[in-house]
């Protein structure tokens, strides 16, 4: 197969929800049609664009979905882009909105202090904030978070991973990540 521009395919579950809304779920165009000739897959809709070998041309897939249901785990996983994502990229005791990689997360009750490490413990804060609040308890220093941190349900992190949708948008996309939101506006 020649080298083509990167026509990412985007994956759904069985159920023809996306996989994965954030990150979205996308692969690469060689990955989609190593499952479409494994029989894993559907296709639901292609680009325009073929991709030809000696023995067979195919049109590029734009959305997929898997013939068999992944089951998405009940409760999240608490990891730092989870936290990020639950509190929407904002730092939590400033307010702020700021890129991932200029986020920290934060112990409301220091570890030091005997603080655990839980949802209802940790928040987002910028380097600022959280060099400024250190060990402090946040009576000692007035710095109390924004939102009382919770555990958030799976959806309601796809629904704040829909506030940040990727760079690259393809119209056949477009009914499989945003029909439900019109249906169920919030
Ligand atoms: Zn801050």
């Amino acid at each position: 197969m020649g080298t083509l521009p990167d026509s990412p395919a985007l994956v759904l579950n069985a159920d023809f929800r996306p996989l994965s809304y954030f990150p979205l779920s996308l692969w690469p165009w060689q990955e989609t049609i190593k499952a479409v000739f494994l029989d894993r897959v559907n296709i639901v809709s292609e680009y325009d664009r073929e991709v030809h070998s000696p023995s067979f041309s195919m049109r590029i897939p734009s959305v997929i979905a898997l013939k068999t249901y992944v089951p998405v785990p009940r409760r999240p996983a608490l990891t730092r882009f989870n936290v990020f994502l639950r509190d929407r990229f904002s730092c939590q005791y400033c307010g702020d909105p700021f890129p991932a990689a200029d986020l920290t997360f934060d112990h409301v009750v220091p570890r030091s202090r005997g603080g655990r490490t839980g949802w209802h413990n940790v928040v987002t804060a910028c380097s600022g904030c959280n060099l400024t609040k250190g060990a402090s308890l946040p009576h000692e220093c007035g710095m109390y978070p924004r939102r009382n941190p919770s555990e958030p349900t799976n959806r309601q992190l796809q629904e704040n991973g829909r506030r940040f949708p990727p760079n690259y948008l393809h119209e056949s996309w477009r009914d499989y990540l945003y029909w439900d939101t019109v249906l169920e506006p919030s």
